[in-house]
């Protein structure tokens, strides 16, 4: 070993050498605490991960001689360890704009759905075990009667999402038969989930009719023959086609298809339970609106408009669920009994709608009154101001959101926020990679969005600005401005 002295002639690079054996680490002080903690294990895989890391740094001739030390050694340890073991699913705040964003997790669970959650997960449970009668239950029937009772079904059944719904209905129904869908409604919800793919997926043929824009009665009755299993609509929820259009209502393609004894199935998507439009939202349709003009099948998803858990949930008439429980796919495609219990608790505050916009997150932000946004915008505004400057400026600026998921696209929801802009208009692009980059490293990462030169944070989802503002400090050090007095 050299002394310090040696390191500083050779320009306070370490070698190799300078390097401790992988048990001379661990008997060091601080690590041995490591040990004590966190178990042998752990610490000596990043020991060793560490100590290899350093070891090329030596040979590239680019190790401090700093770095060496027992306390940096350990300290450089103790950071690895903690990283290890952080969790890489965390907590973000959602500045976006859009309230229900498929990237940041969809809706946000309601406090009685956690409580559900922790309560009957925390030991076992009555997941396929009928009380009264002490044999063996059904786990659909934990939420059968609550959504029969919400959307006066017959039936109904979930599973682990609203794909696997339209899946599962497809090749229950129609499997080796052909299933009629219109031009105008072959979705893409993103990525994977294609309609004509799924069809494919089901085992079922699809068969197109009518135009992209137009489709008529009977353009689905002339498409009816004897391969017929199934008419399909498909709310197309990610976008919309304006004009000269024409499409097929749900009631008189019920009757169309019961007239020649198939069934007809609606993905709807978002389906939400209640109306918006009494909420002062734009209004989609409803399950229980689609089963009452004579659905046999409806499809929705437990995390969008619904304001719960991952789930694909299906309401229908008696004959098609029953049809669907019973097709071999459906083990492999239920619903956990974590999102269930979730689920339940979600569902169950539905039967109190009035106290809905208080009790379910999602609608609560969705509702949220753009004055007491640009309130609490105003409110923050100084704490930002002061926080970006020099390099950047903050400012209250009124803004329109999104709803998302797809739900109602081209609807926008008023709102307000924070716009940062960097001072200077020269490198702009560069100075607001480095800010975003700067709000997503906080310890609770912001997440906004860029636009026309200004960083964005819609206010709508901030449901308290306490750690916000707490966390300000710390973006001023990720900017690399100096602290405030
Ligand atoms: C979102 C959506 C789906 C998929 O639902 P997931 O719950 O995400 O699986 C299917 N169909 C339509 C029309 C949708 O909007």
């Amino acid at each position: 070993m050299r002394g310090p002295d040696e390191s500083v002639v050779h320009g306070s690079k370490a070698t190799a050498k300078d390097l401790p054996s992988v048990d001379r680490l661990l008997r060091s002080e601080p690590v041995a605490a490591l040990v004590a903690e966190h178990g042998h294990t752990l610490v000596v895989g990043e020991a060793r991960a560490l100590l290899e890391g350093l070891r090329a740094q030596a040979q590239a001739g680019s190790l401090d001689a700093r770095a060496v030390s027992p306390e940096a050694l350990g300290d450089a340890l103790q950071q690895r360890v903690a990283q290890r073991l952080a969790p890489r699913m965390r907590p973000v705040l959602n500045l976006t704009g859009t309230v229900i964003h498929t990237n940041l997790g969809r809706a946000l669970l309601a406090d009685a759905a956690l409580q559900h959650l922790l309560a009957v997960m925390s030991g076992p449970n009555n997941l396929e075990y009928d009380l009264a009668t002490g044999g063996r239950g059904d786990r659909d029937s934990i939420v059968e009667e609550l959504l029969c009772t919400l959307t006066g079904a017959e039936a109904a059944t979930v599973v682990n999402n609203n794909a696997a719904a339209v899946l599962l209905s497809i090749a229950a129904l129609a499997r080796g038969r052909e299933v009629i869908v219109s031009r105008g409604e072959l979705v893409e919800i993103g990525g994977a989930f294609r309609m004509p793919d799924v069809m494919a997926a089901a085992g079922a043929t699809l068969v197109e009719v009518g135009t992209t824009n137009r489709t008529h009665p009977h353009d689905y009755e002339r498409a009816i023959n004897e391969r017929t299993a199934l008419l399909m609509k498909v709310h197309t929820s990610n976008y919309a086609v304006h004009g000269f259009t024409s499409a097929v209502g749900e009631a008189a393609l019920a009757d169309i298809a019961h007239a020649k004894g198939l069934p007809l199935a609606t993905d709807l998507g978002s389906g939400s339970l209640v109306d918006l439009g009494a909420h002062g939202l734009p209004r989609e349709p409803l399950p229980q609106e689609m089963l009452a003009a004579g659905c046999d099948v409806v499809t929705f998803s437990g995390d969008k408009l619904l304001g719960g858990p991952q789930a694909g949930l299906v309401v229908g008439s008696r004959e098609a669920v029953g049809r669907i429980r019973q097709f071999p796919m459906k083990r492999a495609l239920r619903m956990s009994k974590l999102p269930l219990a979730a689920l339940e608790a979600t569902l169950r505050l539905y039967l109190r709608p009035e106290r809905l916009a208080r009790d379910l997150p999602t609608l609560r932000l969705l509702t949220r009154p753009a004055q007491a946004i640009d309130a609490m915008a105003r409110a923050l505004l100084p704490a930002v101001a002061k926080a970006v400057a020099p390099r950047f400026r903050a400012s209250v600026v009124p803004l329109l959101g999104q709803i998302g998921s797809g739900s109602l696209p081209v609807e926008r929801l008023p709102s307000a926020g924070l716009a940062i802009e960097p001072q200077q208009k020269k490198g702009t692009g560069r100075a607001l990679d480095e800010l975003a980059a700067a709000l997503r490293s906080l310890p609770l990462p912001v997440i906004g969005r860029v636009a026309e030169d200004r960083l964005l944070l819609d206010l709508r989802c901030l449901d308290d600005e306490v750690p916000f503002v707490a966390q300000l400090p710390h973006l001023r050090h990720a900017l690399a401005l100096p602290p405030l007095p």
